[in-house]
């Protein structure tokens, strides 16, 4: 017997290859391929910020508007289509006032004042695009609060509605810190009914929190690791919304994203100048010369342990720790190199380290996709001393590389690095757990003794590069969580 398949509509703030911000793009952006061979049928709907418009792909004016309730008025949304892997179908909503800008949510200097505006309408416009196109979607998979309100509105707005009767969502949590905060104000703009605003609801503390709706009204609810799953329902890691997760820890799953290994795999990455794989590895020694030309650091440093870091420069990341230790680190025999944006405190702090180490340090304050590519192959380690990590992706880049993660014990990264143990030859980098920065400078050095012994080396980075965290299991989860998510929706769970 034939099945129907799965109608799966993704409403996400980013996608690659259009608009990335950080890891969620790269599971928008992945997870819709690795989900069409299990039976489902999907479509993405993402805003159409200036970043789309200049990507140079491929994109469409569909030559038809939409119409938008925002507040008491009708705003007018224009669609646009890409394309995902040739055939899943990417539908942008378009309304230059909101999203013809340089950033996606916020420049160096803050939020967006109107956010609100922005993503309220985003949201609203998902909805109508879905019926103007008359997909009518078994499951909604909504990301992070710029989505959150969709299965409020399900449950309100549009509860009588016949063509959303049997739509279920399922609502993922990439980064529980950034929520979708805004002044109560604010509420007229989502025409919610004003029940929902109250502490059970999409109040928080006298303000609209998006991502609360998302976890209060969902079918079903995941972070992208498990442990991150965990560490959300306490007060340490929840940001104020443990005590609501926790009253839903009966639909709340951890599911760790998968990795999209046609874009990251050395053995066929078009970014190196050499390829190299698990069998014959040697060609990451000619990434790794060709990183330190890259930076302009001097080719003594092809000796010494070469340590990478990519990442959004943010308090999360743990540059704190390493802000600490940062002259110890220096004073070991080392190489260094930097890609990252954020924060000036730390484009400060790195422009000192540069200044301070030339001769060991390379940095550079930019979004560069290439040179990420780069650093993953022509590194030997990779630091991620994070303070908490929903998932994270590079450590897992880096496994795939050979360049072995030192991380932080803390969601994502302890579910995907194990600790090197010497004498079972067991594990894939090295760990320590408090947030603390005399443990993370112990495990730089234990990492940097075991360099210097290739026999444990070459065990590491074949255990590294053994490592397999493709996204077929975790799209096979998945597929299981949105059933999950309509049997709720229809009562029977
Ligand atoms: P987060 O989503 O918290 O930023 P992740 O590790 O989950 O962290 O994902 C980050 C993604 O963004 C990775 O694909 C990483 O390579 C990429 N990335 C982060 N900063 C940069 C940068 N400056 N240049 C290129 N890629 C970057």
């Amino acid at each position: 017997m034939m099945t129907q398949p799965l109608r799966v509509l993704f409403a996400t703030p980013e996608a690659v290859p259009f608009a990335k911000t950080g890891g969620l793009a790269d599971v928008a952006g992945a997870l819709p391929k690795f989900l069409r061979p299990l039976g489902c049928e999907v479509i993405l709907v993402m805003p159409y910020y200036r970043m789309v418009k200049q990507s140079g792909l491929p994109i469409q004016y569909l030559g038809e508007s939409l119409e938008v309730p925002l507040r008491d008025e009708t705003l007018r949304a224009e669609v646009y289509q890409g394309k995902l892997d040739k055939d899943i179908p990417v539908y942008f909503i378009g309304r230059d006032e909101f999203f013809d800008r340089e950033y996606l949510y916020s420049t160096p200097k803050g939020d967006y004042f109107d956010n609100a505006e922005r993503f309220i309408f985003f949201t609203r416009a998902v909805l109508h695009f879905a019926r103007h196109i008359q997909f009518s979607p078994d499951v909604i998979h909504h990301h992070e609060w710029q989505t959150g309100l969709i299965p409020a509105y399900l449950r309100s707005i549009y509860s009588n509605d016949p063509f959303f009767a049997s739509t279920a969502t399922l609502f993922t949590i990439h980064n529980i810190a950034y929520q979708g905060l805004f002044k109560k104000e604010k509420l007229s703009l989502t025409s919610l009914p004003l029940e929902m605003y109250n502490p059970e609801g999409i109040e928080f503390w006298e303000r609209i929190n998006l991502m609360k709706a998302g976890i209060v009204y969902a079918d079903a609810i995941n972070t992208v690791s498990q442990r991150y799953s965990e560490e959300v329902q306490s007060p340490e890691y929840g940001y104020g919304l443990e005590g609501i997760l926790r009253k839903r820890r009966d639909d709340l799953y951890g599911i760790l994203n998968g990795v999209d290994y046609q874009d990251w795999d050395p053995s066929h990455d078009s970014h190196l100048l050499a390829r190299y794989d698990l069998k014959d590895p040697s060609g990451k020694w000619e990434c790794k010369k060709d990183l330190l030309k890259e930076f302009g650091l001097p080719p003594s440093l092809e000796k010494v342990p070469l340590f990478g870091m990519i990442s959004r420069l943010a308090d999360q990341k743990g540059f704190d720790l390493l802000a600490e230790i940062i002259d110890q680190f220096f004073t070991l025999d080392i190489g260094f190199v930097l890609l990252g944006t954020g924060e000036q405190k730390y484009h400060d702090l790195f422009m000192q380290v540069v200044k301070k180490y030339p001769q060991k340090a390379g940095i550079r304050i930019a979004y560069d996709d290439r040179l990420a590519h780069k650093i993953e192959a022509g590194a030997d380690l990779f630091l991620m001393p994070s303070k908490y990590e929903p998932c994270g992706l590079n450590q897992i880049y880096s496994l795939k590389y050979g360049t072995i993660p030192v991380v932080r014990a803390t969601g994502g990264l302890d579910d995907t690095i194990t600790h090197y143990d010497p004498a079972k030859g067991t594990g894939n980098g090295f760990k320590f757990t408090r947030y603390d920065a005399k443990d993370f400078l112990t495990q730089i050095k234990a990492a940097i003794s075991f360099y210097a012994q290739p026999e444990h080396w070459t065990k590491l980075i074949r255990n590294a590069m053994a490592s397999d965290f493709s996204w077929d299991r975790s799209a096979e989860a998945y597929l299981q969580l949105y059933r999950k998510a309509i049997e709720k929706k229809r009562g029977k769970l």
